[in-house]
């Protein structure tokens, strides 16, 4: 199983809940609205597909294995 580094650009994230609705296994809504990785380190494939419909494209995935 693959183990993606996950990493996100608060200050562009817009809000919009797509991440966290494609992945919730490792996506939450912080208190500020903004998007945030429950584990930097996550072996989810579904953060591949949240990082390709994140429409400001501020989540960068990095596959580490
Ligand atoms: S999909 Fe992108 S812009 Fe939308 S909440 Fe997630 S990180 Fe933020």
């Amino acid at each position: 199983m693959a183990k993606y580094k996950v990493t996100t650009d608060t200050e562009a994230c817009i809000g919009c809940g797509v991440c966290a609705s494609i992945c919730p296994e490792n996506w939450i809504m912080d208190d500020d609205g903004k998007a945030a990785p429950i584990s930097a380190e996550s072996d989810a494939d579904c953060n591949k597909d949240a990082a390709e419909n994140c429409p400001v494209q501020c989540i960068q995935i990095e596959e580490t294995a």
